[in-house]
Order: C-alpha cells, then sequence, then structure tokens
C-alpha cells in the first residue's frame, strides 16, 4: 500500500472521511503527538490499531473528538467535569469517564471507562469535524517506540502499512496527553503531561497523582510498559555524575563508535567539544524537543548517554517521566 503524506486539504479530508467510514486507519496530526485513528465504533478497525502497532491487548485507547461534539453520548459526566473541559480543551488533557458503552469494547479493552480527548491542533479539529464520529487513537507509533512529532516520524514506523498521514507539521507539545481519572470525587492523574497538577488543582480545588504499588494492577495500563525506547543503545547518569558520563563517551569513542549526550542546556553548555542534543532550558522546551532528539539519536548514535535534568514539578514531571522511561529507568514505585 502507498502511505500518502497529505497536508488536511479538502481533498485530503475527503479522502480521510471515506478511509475512516470504510474501517481503515488514518494517521494526524495533534498537538502532542502524531495519533493513528480510527473509528471508534467500529470493532475491526479498532482492533487494526492494535495489530498495526503491536500494541498489547489490554492497553486501552484514547476516543478524540471535535471540540463541538456532544460527549454526553459517550460518557457519564460528573459535575467537576465541566470546569475543566472549560478551562483546558481543546488541549493536551485526557479525561477519563465512565463509559456509556458506545464504542467498541476494544477501545477501552474492557473497562467500564472511556478516556475522551479534544486535540487542539486546526488539523486534528479538521479532521474530527469532517469525519464527525469518535476517533480511538494511540500514537502513531510501533509499541514501545519513540512516539512521533512529526509526519516523517509516523512514516518512519508506519510508510506502506497505512494509507493516509495528515500531516500538520511538527508537534509543537511533544509529549502524550495529560491524562486525569475523572471517575471519582477528585480527579486523578494517571499519566503527568503539559496539563499539570497545579493547574488542574488551581480550577477544582485538588487534583491527586497516581502511583502505582508493586504487585498492583494498574489503573492506566501504557505506564506499565517499557516506552518510548530509541532503537539505538542508551546509558544513562544522573546530573550530578557527568564526570563519570564523559568518560564513558569517551570508552564509546575509542572503539570506534558514535557517542551523543541528550542534555539540557545547562549541562550541553559544560560539554563543548562533545557531540551534544540539546534539550533546551525550559520544561516545555525540554517536552517540545525530547521525541525528535531521541529519533534523531538512533539514526546518527550508537550510544546515546543521557543525562538526567535538574528541575522537578509542573510540566517537568512528564517531561522526567518520559526521559527516565526511554532510558530504562525507573522513577519510582509506580515503574514496573
Ligand atoms: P497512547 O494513546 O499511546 O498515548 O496511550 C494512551 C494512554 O492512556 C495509556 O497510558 C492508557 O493506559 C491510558 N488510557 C486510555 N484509556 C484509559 C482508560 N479508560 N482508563 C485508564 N487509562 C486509560
Ligand atoms: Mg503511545
Amino acid at each position: 500500500m502507498k502511505t500518502l503524506v497529505l497536508p488536511p486539504d479538502q481533498a485530503a479530508l475527503a479522502y480521510a472521511k471515506e478511509l475512516i467510514e470504510a474501517g481503515e486507519v488514518v494517521a494526524f496530526h495533534t498537538e502532542t503527538v502524531y495519533g493513528l485513528g480510527a473509528d471508534a465504533r467500529n470493532d475491526a478497525a479498532v482492533r487494526k490499531i492494535f495489530a498495526l502497532k503491536g500494541r498489547p491487548q489490554d492497553n486501552p485507547l484514547i476516543a478524540h473528538v471535535h471540540e463541538n461534539y456532544d460527549i454526553s453520548a459517550l460518557v457519564e459526566t460528573p459535575p467537576y467535569t465541566a470546569a475543566l473541559r472549560k478551562a483546558f480543551l481543546p488541549g493536551p488533557l485526557t479525561m477519563v469517564y465512565p463509559s456509556k458503552g458506545q464504542v467498541s469494547p476494544a477501545v477501552s479493552c474492557g473497562l467500564e471507562t472511556l478516556s475522551i480527548r479534544v486535540p487542539a491542533s486546526p488539523t486534528a479539529q479538521a479532521f474530527l469535524r469532517t469525519v464527525n464520529v469518535p476517533v480511538a487513537a494511540p500514537s502513531a507509533n510501533r509499541s514501545k517506540h519513540v512516539s512521533p512529532v512529526t509526519a516523517q516520524h509516523v512514516l518512519d514506523d508506519f510508510n506502506g502499512d497505512i494509507p493516509l498521514i495528515l500531516d500538520g507539521g511538527p508537534s509543537q507539545g511533544g509529549i502524550e496527553s495529560t491524562v486525569l481519572d475523572c471517575t471519582g470525587a477528585v480527579p486523578q492523574i494517571l499519566r503527568a503531561g503539559l496539563v499539570t497538577r497545579e493547574m488542574i488543582a488551581s480550577v477544582v480545588g485538588d487534583c491527586g497523582v497516581y502511583h502505582m504499588r508493586a504487585g498492583e494492577k494498574p489503573r492506566s495500563p501504557g505506564m506499565a510498559y517499557k516506552h518510548y525506547a530509541p532503537g539505538c543503545r542508551t546509558a544513562f547518569f544522573r546530573a550530578q555524575n557527568v564526570e563519570d558520563a564523559v568518560r564513558c563517551y569517551g570508552r564509546e569513542k575509542s572503539v570506534g563508535g558514535t557517542p551523543y549526550f541528550l542534555a539540557e542546556h545547562a549541562v550541553c553548555r559544560t560539554l563543548s567539544g562533545y557531540a551534544c542534543f540539546d534539550l533546551g532550558s525550559t520544561p516545555e522546551e525540554m517536552a517540545a524537543n525530547l521525541y525528535a532528539m531521541l529519533r534523531a539519536g538512533e539514526c546518527s548514535a550508537t550510544l546515546l548517554i543521557g543525562i538526567e535534568p535538574c528541575a522537578r514539578g509542573g510540566v517537568m514531571d512528564g517531561v522526567r517521566n518520559r526521559l527516565l522511561r526511554a532510558f530504562g529507568q525507573s522513577e519510582g514505585d509506580h515503574e514496573t
């Protein structure tokens, strides 16, 4: 199959609608990462996503809808969620609600909840408005690989396997949406992202953060899987161990390898003369650069040497979560 990469003009959107109605998958730009979408009501189409990605059968998908879609047909909406939708949607926040069972059970892998996202990206909005159905979509990467933030990244993973990529340019947010469980009295973050705990608490007064305990069945199954791994060898050092990282770089070089550092700007400045991917200075810059640099790293480096950024809290929670997982590091007791 030829994979077309098209800007979201009228012809491309009409083709996308035709594909979705025929039970095919379509990759599309969002402001976080690219998604791989199918009609959430169509069992066979949803299963196609799992098969294409090699995604574990117990890792649920997010249903994407346009900003005027009436989600009360799909889910129960606890009263406090209205303020959250008003404050943050469209945007990089996925909300998990009690499901009304109107989409394929394959979307939520049999759970009684359904997660819904309203992306802000104009490309995603145009696509979702045109198809006017809930679109189940995970990130458009092979399972466990780094999430895609350009159409080329999607092509690198799925060229010849999917019919269409709606190209909206680079995804500026850079890390996946915040996943917020809204089934309890107080919302709880299942996956950190650009909409932070502080931002949510400022709207509804309180916000929990879920930490999986050892041996417990995860509330957000995706968080239990190894993720975001670049396809090259990796090493990881804490910020206080940069000298060890430099020795590691030297050893790789001495055996004819091509090492690269991946570090925040302040650290890269101290590493002049070394090959370095500079993640930037602010949490937002680091989020925007992380996946593109992991993907560039796997193309150019034999060994990618990550150095832990110093900042904590806010958007850094999401950045640290993805970075540590990409380098196979544990963040704490909720990782398996
Ligand atoms: P991805 O689409 O690849 O960004 O992954 C979606 C993430 O949302 C995974 O971590 C899932 O475990 C999580 N998720 C999706 N639906 C639900 C749900 N109904 N309940 C809890 N977590 C969910
Ligand atoms: Mg994913």
